[in-house]
């Protein structure tokens, strides 16, 4: 790379151990150069956790390497190889739109992805530009921020750029890069890629370097490939769990966008449910609601079966056993599952221990919030708070008889009625990025310039389970809507 394209490597180390994999799984592509590189969003709580020198970050430097216009000259910035089920169908995929600039050894010792979004067209950009428009990078800015404080694992953002150029989608958009940490991107659909298109010493490498990166403790077993397996599964049955409990809907969870790390990535179609039910989808193309609300533990199963496949021959050397270690390792993720869901939603009710009519319980509740299209967020933080006196669902008979046999339950533990409250509080956020919310800060941003509403709804949104000060602006329900909220991914 030209000189002018390079800054000095005192500022940030970088690495590159993704690039000790076989040379198929990557690319080599440099970010493309952006006329007028400016910086939007800037994560600096995120950059001092992780240790980066927020100073460089600020600097002309710092605008230069988070605009790809510059790259530290110790790094080889690649784009990674990957295949996926995308809506069930199995195709050849890769990073078409992100570069991955190197990684980073964080201060409390932990190694995370930087990677640019929108950095321009690689080797596996298929008919794409390689190019992102602000107000989605904008949004998985506000959303991917929401989810980690809620306490659930995902990918970050460090920082949003506007670069100075138009991108072209149905007319013509701001162009924008996104940086995104993540503990890594390896995929499910990594794993399909190797297992597809490379030998079975290739498999073994990616495992054994899936391994060594985030399940150390696995090179001690005696077969350290049935443990990535069940470690990987026990990641997702806590993570789909913790959504479920939120309302949160991922929207495209292909296999390409679950990865192995058990960090919740790609926030394209994303959104939270706002009125209770099941059925629930808001991506435009999700014509037949495969990634509705009420699916995502399944489609996590059948996600992480495609995974058991890839390492089969990793598992055992007789195919049958093979086959027999992975159907377990999905029945127990099933069974995760349902646990952790469970013991989510006892301690969203304020129980402390587990009772056989607790199953019952919390399906009667939700039984009735889906008939009377109760807000779900708003539903749990009225009766962490006891407002349970106005409103349909409240004055239902249904309800009412629910709501004593709770109390009930309640009264079976020791634990004091302060103690309870506090169980829930810490449970049942009272903020949650809404979209009408989130809609109204991104049209002010792009259309305006205008930054103020994403700040403070960011301000909101990154402090849920704060009960001293509810901000009613954001946690009350769009009721004007009388469409449908659509999401789009790719865009
Ligand atoms: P996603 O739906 O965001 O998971 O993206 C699916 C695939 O399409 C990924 O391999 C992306 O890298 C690729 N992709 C999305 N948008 C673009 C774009 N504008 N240019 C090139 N590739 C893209
Ligand atoms: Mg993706």
């Amino acid at each position: 790379m030209n000189k002018e394209r390079v800054i000095e490597d005192k500022y940030l180390e970088l690495e590159n151990t993704y690039t000790s994999l076989p040379q198929k799984l990557f690319s080599s592509e440099n970010p493309d150069k952006v006329p007028v590189p400016k910086v939007v969003m800037f994560n600096e709580v995120l950059a001092k956790e992780l240790g980066i020198d927020v100073q460089f970050l600020k600097s002309k430097e710092g605008v230069d390497f988070l605009s790809g216009n510059r790259i530290l000259s110790a790094t080889t910035p690649i784009a990674q190889a990957y295949a996926g089920h995308q809506f069930g169908y199995f195709t050849m995929l890769g990073d078409g739109r992100a570069v991955l600039l190197g990684e980073y050894v964080a201060k409390n010792g932990e190694r995370v992805d930087i990677q640019l979004k929108g950095a321009g067209r690689t080797q596996y950009s298929r008919g794409g530009d390689g190019k992102a428009a602000l107000g989605p990078m904008l949004r998985e800015y506000i959303i991917s921020e929401a989810m980690n404080a809620l306490g659930i694992d995902t990918t970050r953002s460090l920082a949003v750029v506007t670069t100075g150029e138009e991108v072209i989608r149905e007319k013509e958009l701001q162009g924008s890069i996104l940086t995104r940490v993540a503990k890594s991107h390896i995929r499910v659909g990594t794993f399909q890629f190797i297992s597809n298109w490379g030998t079975l010493e290739e498999l073994k490498e990616l495992a054994d370097y899936s391994i060594n990166r985030h399940f150390k403790k696995g090179i001690s077993e005696e077969n350290p490939y049935i443990y990535l397996l069940h470690e990987v599964v026990k990641k997702q049955a806590d993570l789909i769990a913790k959504w479920q409990l939120v309302g949160f809907i991922h929207g495209v969870m292909n296999t390409d966008n679950m990865v192995i790390s058990g960090e919740t990535i790609d926030y394209g179609p994303c959104a939270f449910m706002d009125v209770y039910d099941t059925n629930t989808v808001f991506s435009s193309i999700d014509t037949y609601g495969r990634y509705a609300y009420g699916n995502q533990p399944q489609i996590g199963a059948w996600n992480l079966a495609r995974f058991a496949e890839t390492l089969l021959p990793l598992l055992h050397e007789n195919q049958d056993e093979a086959i027999k270690i992975a159907q377990d390792a999905i029945e127990n993720y099933m069974s995760l599952y349902k646990k952790n869901w469970h013991s989510g939603m006892r301690r969203k009710l304020g129980l402390f221990t587990e009772e056989n009519e607790d199953e019952k319980l919390i399906e009667e509740l939700l039984f009735i919030m889906q008939r009377y299209k109760a807000d779900y967020t708003n539903t749990f933080c009225d009766l962490t708070l006891e407002r349970v006196h106005e409103g349909e669902l409240y004055e239902s008979r249904e309800f009412k008889k629910w709501y004593e046999l709770w109390q009930k339950r309640l009264t079976k533990q020791s634990n004091s009625v302060g103690e309870y409250k506090k169980l829930m509080e810490k449970n049942n956020p009272t903020v949650i990025p809404r979209n009408y919310r989130v809609e109204e800060s991104l049209k002010e941003a792009v259309d305006n310039n205008d930054y103020s509403s994403i700040k403070s709804l960011l301000k909101a949104v990154t402090r849920p389970y704060d009960y001293s000060n509810i901000d009613e602006y954001y946690t009350k329900p769009d009721k004007s809507r009388d469409t449908p909220y659509r999401t789009y991914c790719g865009t």
